[in-house]
């Protein structure tokens, strides 16, 4: 498919520049190669077929942005990223592009087009022709009253309203999708739980910010999207374990356990634990000790439950980091 490669070779020129950070790597593929993939698409429907291969370029390219291997699972792949799948940009492109169409004069050739294919599938369900698809797109959306109206009436939202209810309503039936397609895989429970879909991670923001945190925030996406060793203990191929390795608790070893309960890490953790904590304000210290080992892994996990970096926090994140690799290593280091 003509534009898949278009948008690969595309992507891999930016590539090329080498270490990019994500965030604006993010930003260059989506407003370069994305275009490209996706071009022309309102008035051409392409087959389930080519839409799978654009999807898997889609995942290969949030991959490669953000190092994680190319194993990792797919909804996972860029949610981090805070983008959305290829279908949903192209039921954006579509329902903007009908918008348009029904805003033309009226004595234009295109807007009389549409009023007849949309009439059309109005009186006689018919479902011919791209105008039928955009049309289509809308009432998946419920946005075929909204539609509707703009005929009827001739009176339209201004381009800005009708891209935001676009957006919002595509971005939630994009999140309940992207859960659904989450809970078909084991390794992306935590990421169900912790990550909000369309939304930038908070650690690539912080990244953005300081680039010496790369390889720590990498880390951190890494967990968070299920890309680590941990639950396949090194005996995982003599005798298939999940159970921890290093204490003698036989839980299976989760994020929790390593960061909050393994005995086997107990030095480390009473090493680092203050220096994460040192950073903290005594009110969150003492939130943060209140909490069940799930949710102080969640709070740490999620940068304290934030969208955006607290400039006055930079030292607590930085201590979390510090906390959450120090311990990845150390017991990677007793596994070893
Ligand atoms: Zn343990």
């Amino acid at each position: 498919m003509e534009k898949v490669k278009t948008c690969r070779k595309s992507y891999y020129k930016i590539d090329g520049i080498g270490n990019i950070n994500p965030v604006i790597a993010s930003k260059l593929y989506l407003s370069v190669c994305l275009p490209k993939l996706i071009y022309g698409c309102e008035i051409w429907h392409p087959n389930p077929d080519s839409i799978e291969k654009m999807e898997k370029l889609h995942c290969e390219i949030g991959r490669k942005i953000q190092w994680l291997p190319d194993t990792s699972a797919s909804p996972a792949s860029y949610s981090h990223l805070g983008w959305m799948s290829v279908e949903a940009y192209i039921d954006v492109a579509r329902l903007m592009f009908l918008w348009n169409l029904i805003g033309l004069p009226f004595w234009t050739v295109y807007n009389r087009l549409a009023i007849r294919a949309i009439t059309n599938v109005r009186l006689n369900g018919k479902h011919h022709g791209p105008i039928a698809v955009m049309y289509e797109t809308a009432l998946k959306y419920g946005l075929g009253g909204r539609v509707n109206e703009m005929l009827d009436t001739g009176c339209l939202p201004s381009k800005e309203n009708w891209r935001k209810i676009v957006k919002q309503l595509v971005c939630h039936m994009y999140s309940h999708k992207w859960k659904l397609m989450c809970s078909l895989y084991s390794s992306l429970t935590l990421t169900v739980q912790l990550s909000t879909p369309i939304e930038i991670s908070i650690w690539w923001k912080l990244c953005r910010r300081n680039a010496r945190l790369r390889k720590q925030c990498s880390l951190m996406i890494k967990l968070l999207t299920g890309n680590h060793s941990l639950n396949s203990g090194k005996y995982r191929h003599v005798v298939n374990t999940s159970l921890c390795q290093l204490c003698n608790s036989f839980q299976a070893e989760s994020l929790c356990h390593m960061l909050f309960q393994c005995e086997g890490l107990d030095s480390t953790r009473s090493e680092l634990v203050v220096k994460m904590t040192e950073a903290m304000p005594v009110a969150m210290k003492l939130e943060l000790q209140g909490m069940t080992d799930s949710d102080k892994t969640g709070f740490i996990l999620t940068g304290m439950n934030c969208d955006a970096v607290i400039p006055e926090w930079y030292n607590i994140y930085t201590g979390i980091l510090v906390y959450i690799s120090g311990m990845y290593k150390q017991r990677g280091e007793l596994l070893t």
